[in-house]
């Protein structure tokens, strides 16, 4: 069963050679992979992005931002007596809020109705802030006691203090977001009598509007007015609660400085509506991460419903075009004409029409999501020029690149035995290619040569080292019990030297050589004649010698024998060692 499925498997490579569109298939699948990958990563993206979104949405409703929001959307919260009331009460309870203009996170921009004659109308009981408290000319801000007794007791023993911008203030002088049409009718009715509009004019208006357009109109009128009179008479306070604590207010006719202590509540009516920084920041976060997973939900259903097409990317359409091949198409066409001998395991194609060869990086029936990955940036095949394969090695080739040379190894292959790309293609090779068979042959003849050449080498060594031997042997035999000559430091030319004198120095007397025609040797005092070999010492007189006359002067000395030049000498025994040899000799003489 296990052997036939692998049996298929092999038949099915073969056969896959036969298949219309091979190398378009791989294309296709490589393609296919990394968009699965790309799709893959996009819902990832969205996947993530969206906690994130949720996270985001869930803090700003933990933070309370969404107040922030309806603040600067709708204006401030309204809240009527009873629910200031209630609403005082939870937040005493919470000592530690204290107020930051820009990090705290639960600021909330209220509207409250306290009630006509409930603020403290009377100065002397109030409290100011002043920008210089010597000369109390610029006020900063007042602060008014509230003195509505279901407030005060459900404060008691704390105090609600209102804070009020001083006259000079910008604060005062503008326009507050009220939102009106909240107010109670009665609360309306004090509003437009402070307003100075006749009780006979408005004691027939029952619509809230009526009240509505004539306060807008006088409030835009006379700002300083409205924010000065109207609010503190009617108990319509805008603006946020906080904790004055550690804040300095006089009394307004004595010295005596206020300091609120921690229990102490203020209503603070002096500043207006800002957008808080926390709610901004969340805001923008929320809109970049609302964005960002849009943009990718978008981008995976697009490619959900058009799913990309085939694009030949264009390191490939450059490869082809450097091989000279118009397409794709074209090349699949050459491999599919190629004839079973010109290819190796559907791996490298020789496609001989072409003079190309075509090397797979990866196996043309690859499966495999990891391998089909790993080709979609990088080229899946090769094609290379017959002509400019230098040499074939083990593992890949040698190519002649742009006058450089180029080493491109085979594609990897899982597998234990049975290899042999490199010999199948060396063979073909040598059937295809003159020039790289010529260069096959030059290259064993060379290295034939080199080999002998070498071994040469090696004879001329051993000969030169027998050589040396001998001289040794010669030194030994003639001056080596001769204690007084090594007393005397006289001694022959060192072996080695008479055996490099012997190898090299080769020179004839010709008949052009007046000059040494005319000399004599000075060793044995005979003249030169034509055909007889000569040498010369290495001195500066340039001294010469029959050759046969020279090795003998050599074997004894190492000085020219005219100009006591010294040659490299053969070494000696010290004096101290001599001197023992001599008095060792001289007492067994005495001894026998
Ligand atoms: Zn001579
Ligand atoms: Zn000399």
């Amino acid at each position: 069963m296990h052997r036939r499925a692998r049996c298929n498997q092999k038949q099915l490579a073969k056969t896959i050679h036969h298949k219309s569109s091979l190398l378009i298939a791989l294309f296709e699948r490589i393609h296919a992979q990394h968009d699965r990958e790309e799709q893959h990563e996009r819902i990832q993206h969205f996947k993530h992005t969206f906690i994130y979104l949720i996270v985001c949405a869930l803090s700003i409703f933990f933070f309370r931002i969404h107040i922030q929001i309806y603040n600067a959307l709708v204006g401030p919260f309204h809240l009527n007596h009873d629910q200031f009331v209630t609403y005082l009460q939870i937040y005493n309870q919470n000592l530690s809020s204290t107020r930051s203009r820009w990090f705290s996170l639960n600021e909330e921009y209220l509207q409250v109705e306290v009630g006509e004659g409930n603020v403290e109308s009377n100065q002397d009981q109030s409290l100011y802030i002043y920008d210089d408290e010597y000369t109390r000319e610029n006020i900063l801000a007042s602060l008014y006691r509230v003195r509505e007794s279901i407030i005060v007791n459900s404060l008691y023993p704390n105090r609600l203090y209102i804070k009020f911008p001083g006259l000079k203030q910008r604060h005062s002088r503008i326009y507050h977001s009220y939102r009106f049409q909240a107010f109670t009718i009665r609360t309306l009715r004090c509003i437009v009598r402070h307003l100075q509009v006749p009780l006979r004019e408005y004691s027939t208006w029952f619509e809230k509007s009526l009240y509505l357009r004539v306060i807008d109109e006088r409030y835009k009128q006379n700002e300083t007015f409205f924010n000065a009179i109207v609010i503190p008479s009617c108990g319509i306070l805008i603006g946020y609660l906080y904790r004055p604590k550690g804040e300095l207010a006089y009394f307004p006719y004595s010295r005596i400085v206020y300091q609120f202590r921690s229990y102490d509540v203020g209503f603070d009516a002096s500043y207006p509506y800002y957008p808080n920084t926390a709610f901004i920041l969340g805001g923008i976060i929320f809109v970049w991460l609302f964005v960002k997973s849009l943009f990718y939900l978008i981008l995976y259903l697009l490619h959900r419903v058009f799913p990309s097409k085939l694009v030949i990317k264009s390191n490939v359409q450059l490869h082809l075009k450097e091989l000279g091949i118009e397409s794709l198409q074209v090349l699949n066409n050459h491999l599919l004409a190629t004839s079973n001998e010109n290819v190796y395991d559907h791996r490298l194609f020789l496609i001989l029409d072409q003079q190309y060869l075509i090397m797979f990086n990866i196996d043309l029936n690859e499966h495999n999501p990891s391998m089909l990955r790993q080709f979609y940036t990088q080229l899946p095949f090769i094609g290379i020029s017959i002509s400019s394969i230098i040499k074939v090695g083990n593992d890949g080739f040698l190519i002649n690149d742009n006058k450089k040379q180029k080493w491109i190894p085979f594609p990897a292959i899982n597998r234990t035995m049975g290899d042999n790309k490199a010999e199948w293609l060396h063979n073909h090779m040598m059937l295809i290619n003159k020039e790289y068979q010529q260069r096959w042959y030059d290259e064993k003849r060379l290295a034939r040569e080199q080999a002998r050449i070498q071994a040469q080498k090696e004879l001329e060594a051993i000969r030169f080292e027998a050589l040396v031997r001998e001289e040794e042997w010669r030194q030994a035999v003639h001056y080596g019990n001769d204690l007084e000559r090594m007393w005397e430091r006289v001694t022959s030319a060192s072996p080695r030297y008479i055996t490099r004198f012997r190898l090299n120095n080769h020179h004839q007397v010709t008949s052009f050589q007046t000059d040494v025609l005319a000399s004599t040797c000075s060793v044995c005092l005979e003249k030169f004649e034509i055909g007889q070999t000569y040498a010369c010492w290495p001195c500066e007189g340039q001294h010469m010698f029959h050759y046969a006359c020279m090795l003998d002067v050599l074997r004894a000395k190492n000085t020219c024998p005219l100009c006591r030049h010294s040659v490299e000498a053969a070494s000696l025994p010290d004096r101290d060692i001599v001197l023992r040899l001599m008095l060792q000799r001289l007492f067994s003489r005495v001894a026998i």
